[in-house]
């Protein structure tokens, strides 16, 4: 039987299911959820879930990064006692769906509540954090709440501003003064940590398509970026032969063939996001093309060697029919592996609820990854429903997110014994 069955997880899911629903209601756009950085939005979301974590036992704290903090305090007088992070986004893309990075934090709500309400305190402080900015839809920075609090936030990312030139210090200015708590200067957790975890909807279909309920993250996939130019040479549509062009589209269309193939071969996530073709006239052969690579894996050896290696082969190629070719890596960050002891926490007490647990990798990035340099770290998956997100069609099942809100609640109660890991 699953150690947490005593306690009512079912209330808990619908609870959580209930309080998604609410939160989906706060929104910048009328008709559709799109909750953005430093909006009204995101201070109605905040004071909501300021609430629920009151309810929970928690104390609140806002900081001025936009993340909302509820700590569950120790029962022990320890006054620097180990910390255990658990947290996910609260923001949103535009049109997004409905628990993307939400439902994490109320599971976490709901999971603490448990303990409360059976009066259960642990000898480690619990932190569940809303975090702000995971999506970087207003501002071109993403990710910001969570990096601020792992205190790797490098303070250029924020020398920018929206689409309507508002600067990210003025919208923060009003974020605070709108506020109807108190702002605090952020708070850099990264001492006395014993783990980061979250929970997350997998976003992708491998678990609803196997009918699995939740998953254990191995690792966070390695990406890589690069831009493809090629240059040939223009010319008029109707007078020079195919067979002699220095078509740069023509080439370009071979090369990204290649890619796919490479990439379906050797089981990597591969993306020709934007082309742009010049002079771009409907009568007028490509002289140059430009094209993105976004490339990722768990393997970033492997991957990054063979994309080298097609790309090469093709320069070659290339040179011998007269055409050249520029290749350039805009951006690469490794793979980041979950933390085995943490997940063989996941794992146990997803085996004593009768499941045998089923490993995946992450093909996003989380709040989760802020904190990898720092402290061990872990995530959970919960099926979506066909695997779609970032979508209003994003649907989770209660049952999902009833044993997911058990898993967490149970972890949390073993970190009784917080030395283990
Ligand atoms: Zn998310």
């Amino acid at each position: 039987m699953c150690p947490a069955e005593n306690f009512e997880s079912s209330n808990s899911s619908r609870t959580v299911l209930e309080r998604c629903l609410q939160l989906s209601k706060i929104t910048d756009e009328e008709q559709r959820l799109t909750r953005t950085y430093f909006t009204q939005a995101h201070s109605d979301c905040n004071n909501l879930v300021d609430e629920w974590m009151k309810q929970a036992g928690m104390q609140v704290q806002h900081d001025d990064m936009g993340n909302i903090i509820g700590s569950y305090s120790t029962h022990g007088k320890n006054e620097n006692p180990p910390v255990l992070i658990i947290g996910s986004h609260l923001d949103t893309v535009v049109d997004a769906g409905k628990f993307d990075g939400i439902l994490g934090v109320l599971v976490a709500i709901e999971s603490i509540s448990n303990l409360h309400q059976n009066k259960m305190r642990l000898p480690i402080s619990i932190k569940v954090i809303g975090y702000a900015n995971e999506e970087g839809v207003r501002f071109p920075c993403a990710r910001t709440g969570s990096k601020a609090i792992a205190g790797v936030l490098n303070n250029r990312e924020l020398t920018v501003s929206d689409k309507n030139n508002v600067t990210f210090q003025d919208a923060q200015y009003q974020f605070i003064n709108r506020s109807s708590h108190p702002i605090v200067p952020v708070e850099v957790l990264n001492q006395n940590l014993v783990g980061c975890l979250e929970i997350h909807i997998e976003q992708g279909p491998v678990l609803s398509s196997s009918d699995i309920p939740v998953g254990i993250v191995t690792s966070i996939q390695g990406a890589d970026r690069y831009t493809v130019k090629i240059l040939g040479t223009a010319g008029h549509a109707g007078t020079v032969p195919v067979s002699s062009r220095k078509d740069a589209m023509r080439y370009a269309s071979k090369l990204i063939d290649a890619l796919y193939e490479l990439s379906i071969k050797n089981d990597f996530m591969l993306t020709i996001g934007v082309v742009d073709i010049k002079p771009g006239a409907t009568g007028t052969i490509p002289g140059e093309v430009v094209f993105t690579i976004d490339a990722r894996s768990e393997d970033d050896i492997k991957r990054r060697k063979q994309i080298n290696q097609c790309v090469s082969n093709f320069s070659e190629c290339l040179s011998k029919h007269g055409l050249k070719m520029q290749f350039l890596n805009t951006y690469s960050s490794d793979t980041k592996k979950c933390s085995k002891e943490l997940n063989s926490v996941l794992d146990e007490f997803i085996r004593e609820c009768g499941i045998t647990p089923f490993y995946l990798k992450s093909g996003a990035g989380h709040d989760v990854l802020s904190f990898y340099d720092i402290v061990p770290i872990s995530m959970l998956f919960v099926s979506c429903k066909d695997g779609v997100s970032h979508i209003p069609e994003e649907y989770v099942f209660i049952q999902d997110v009833d044993l997911a809100t058990k898993i967490l609640t149970e972890v949390i109660i073993k970190m009784r014994s917080a030395n283990e890991f």
